[in-house]
């Protein structure tokens, strides 16, 4: 079953891009929180602007939504650099990556998404472009194959995982800059809001702000998302400004709860308890009794129940905590998670 959820840390559709590309900060400087990223990156976008060298090559991971996409604007900004965008499963031939790699000119910024999932033949074409600047092309087949060394502008390559793990050790050797976004906190969140609903011109009060950002899981993709339907809302129900009770009945309409849990989350958590008596269950028996695919709990409903302590996952399977009772108000057999393990 796929359906649009209002909490997704993915991009919905075409359209919710271009809406977020006009609330992108376009420098570090109006990059809202992860501090210690944002100091280590000026620093070193200033020392290769000192030196007139193109910035080193940067991997950024972390969860979906965070601003990973936004950080390789900015670094093009801040280079004066153009800046070219593919991603993993985009290059399926040689042939793609040669055509984007051979017209990048001095300094520019080849931003590739989802660079865990680049197919295994174009990552090792990659290598002696990324520490080289040069790509061994085979042209013709058989015994008239011909090796062509086409040397290449020196460009830096930002790649963006949501899976640091499963980038394979030559890849990652091949990086100059690391950095991991981590979920933002609801101060943070709030700027965030405050800031896209002063680019949208509508009118919010502090705890307008504050009421969506605790329900934005941590993400700006979602917070951002979440002020759209309560400007909507506003606009329809209220006077279009933005103040706490707004927020909370239009969130509220949507069944996005005070925790920012929707209905596929609560179903998740009550599946556990109320079916599988708390755990552990493996997520092949809760992706078939939700029918919802595997890979959507464990990329888009997990990851934040695991970080606000919801579920944990064992290695014989899910298990649901204390919380996960407590926000869904069923009384927990045995007590609380300490009486059971102690
Ligand atoms: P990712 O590439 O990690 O999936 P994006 O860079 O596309 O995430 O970020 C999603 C949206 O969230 C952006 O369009 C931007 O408007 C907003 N955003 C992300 N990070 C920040 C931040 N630190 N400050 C302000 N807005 C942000």
């Amino acid at each position: 079953m796929s359906r649009e959820r209002l909490v997704s840390p993915d991009l919905l559709s075409q359209e919710e891009e271009s809406f977020n590309q006009t609330l992108r900060p376009p420098s570090l400087d109006q990059y809202v929180g992860q501090r210690k990223t944002v100091e280590k990156l000026a620093i070193a976008l200033q020392a290769a602007r000192q030196r007139i060298e193109p910035a080193e090559h940067t991997l950024l991971f972390g969860p979906p939504g965070l601003g990973k996409t936004t950080l390789a604007y900015i670094i093009a900004n801040a280079m004066g650099a153009k800046i070219t965008t593919t991603s993993g499963p985009a290059l399926e031939r040689t042939g793609d990556l040669m055509g984007i790699l051979t017209n990048l000119g001095e300094g520019d910024i080849l931003f590739v998404d989802e660079i865990h999932r680049l197919p295994a033949n174009i990552e090792e074409f990659l290598y002696p472009a990324m520490e080289d600047f040069k790509v061994d092309f085979v042209v013709d087949k058989g015994m008239f194959a011909k090796t062509i060394n086409v040397p290449l502008k020196k460009f830096t390559l930002v790649g963006a995982t949501t899976r640091a793990g499963s980038l394979s050790a030559p890849l990652r050797n091949r990086f100059g800059l690391f950095f991991h976004l981590e979920f933002y906190s609801v101060d943070d969140l709030k700027q965030i809001i405050s800031r896209s609903a002063g680019i949208l011109g509508v009118p919010i009060n502090d705890s307008g702000a504050s009421e969506i950002a605790r329900r934005a899981r941590g993400t700006p993709r979602i917070a951002n998302r979440l002020l759209r339907r309560v400007r909507d809302y506003a606009d329809v129900k209220g006077d279009g400004k933005i103040s706490d009770e707004i927020a909370r009945q239009a969130l509220k309409l949507e069944g996005v709860d005070e925790l920012g849990l929707d209905e596929l989350d609560r179903n998740f958590l009550s599946t556990i308890i109320r079916l599988y008596k708390g755990g552990p269950v493996g997520v092949e028996a809760i992706s078939a009794t939700l029918n919802e695919e595997v890979d959507t709990l464990v990329d888009m409903v997990e990851p934040y129940l695991l970080q606000q302590g919801f579920i944990s996952r064992t290695k014989s399977g899910r298990t649901a905590n204390e919380p996960a009772y407590k926000h869904l108000g069923i009384s927990m057999p045995g007590g609380s998670p300490q009486t059971l393990f102690q």
